[in-house]
């Protein structure tokens, strides 16, 4: 298929990815709210049988259920993974009444950027192709997860398995803002660290308390200065608390921790002095809980690869997209790191994710719903 006549096709649906994406965005669905993601799945499995796919379900204990969807399954070409996610993290009723905003070229909305509108570019690549009177050129599956926003525990294991089963992973998540393609992603570790020293009269007997307090002020330092912004890696501390009164010298405090790092070496060299730090009051003591959540999506090979065929597939097409390497995680750090040739940010364009701001241009999006459809027909 041309990807130019690709592109126009895709943005003749403006209207049909308009609808999708309203359906969608207007079921409010926050990671561990079930009665919107059992609605969500519902709406959403529907569609996709209407269309030809096979859908299941498979239930989770403290989130939506997963759906999963297969098409195409006997196609003889490299068999490709859509990956996406539809919980959001805005609590329901936190856009108002109204959900869903629609002006000009930018459509508005909880979940409308990350990432319901990625699911809408997976749900109509394959119908641009129908429509076009051709297919994907190998099977297809959709892995819709439920918990991306919350650390991804209760679907990783499936991510895992069915990358396993792909020769290529196409992550359906957001551009960067500016619309470049994501080819690397950093790993993201999260620590909780809590210090215990020994209380004491702040007035009367200062010297006779270890001051927990004390520590995570040194604590906060030393850990900071383990980030190097050469290499990209950054240790951020994020919440802290210490100390129960004015006058009482603090017993305990608790301090959070987020580091991003590019690659896992120094996921591990964070890690291992994270766990080494030594107090220096040796009444004070200190245990670290938490460790790598996702590992690095490192811009190996393989995804510098794919990047490079997407960019010329929007060059054919008559457009440009750029590539990066970003401090977000997504899912697509589990099948990198598992080898699987990954591509990023393929999903939508727009800003704002995490905020009252969120929202999607339409316009670069349906050039990234051409692009999908024609990177899906490549053998
Ligand atoms: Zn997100």
């Amino acid at each position: 298929m041309d990807p130019a006549q690709l592109r126009l096709q895709a943005h003749a649906q403006r209207d049909a990815y308009l609808e999708l994406l309203e359906q969608l965005v207007r079921i409010e669905t926050p990671s561990r709210d079930r009665d919107g993601a059992a609605v969500f799945v519902q709406h959403l499995a529907s569609v996709l049988t209407a269309d030809g796919w096979r859908v299941t379900r498979e239930a989770r204990d403290e989130v939506g259920d997963v759906l999963l969807a297969r098409l195409a399954e006997d196609a003889e070409g490299p068999a490709t993974l859509l990956l996406c996610h539809y919980d959001t993290v805005h609590p329901r009723g936190s856009f108002g009444s109204q959900p869903w905003r629609l002006q000009d070229d930018v459509a508005a909305g909880p979940g409308s950027v990350d990432m319901k509108a990625g699911i809408v570019t997976g749900v109509l690549a394959p119908r641009l192709l129908r429509h076009a009177g051709s297919g994907p050129a190998g099977p297809l599956t959709l892995l819709v997860t439920s918990d991306e926003e919350i650390g991804s525990a209760a679907s990783r294991a499936l991510i895992e398995a069915e990358a396993q089963r792909h020769a290529r992973v196409l992550v359906l998540e957001p551009s960067r803002d500016d619309g470049a393609l994501k080819a690397g992603r950093k790993g993201v570790a999260g620590y909780r660290l809590e210090l215990r020293g020994r209380a004491s009269h702040a007035g009367l007997a200062p010297h006779d308390g270890a001051s927990a307090l004390v520590e995570l002020a040194h604590l906060v330092l030393a850990l900071t200065a383990l980030g190097d912004d050469a290499l990209g890696t950054t240790v951020t501390p994020t919440v802290a608390s210490a100390g129960t009164a004015t006058n009482v010298v603090a017993e305990e405090a608790d301090l959070r921790l987020d580091v991003r790092v590019p690659s896992l070496t120094e996921a591990e060299r964070v890690d291992a002095a994270v766990r080494a730090y030594v107090p220096r009051d040796p009444r004070v003591r200190l245990s670290v809980s938490g460790g790598l959540n996702r590992p690095p999506m490192e811009p190996n090979e393989a995804n510098q690869a794919l990047l490079r065929r997407a960019q010329a597939l929007a060059v054919a097409a008559g457009w440009q997209v750029g590539g990066a390497v970003v401090g977000g995680g997504s899912d697509g750090n589990f099948t990198s790191a598992l080898g699987v040739p990954t591509l990023d940010g393929l999903g939508s364009v727009g800003g704002g994710a995490h905020t009252r701001e969120e929202h999607v241009r339409v316009g670069a999006t349906l050039d990234r719903l051409g692009l999908l459809a024609s990177l899906l027909t490549e053998a």
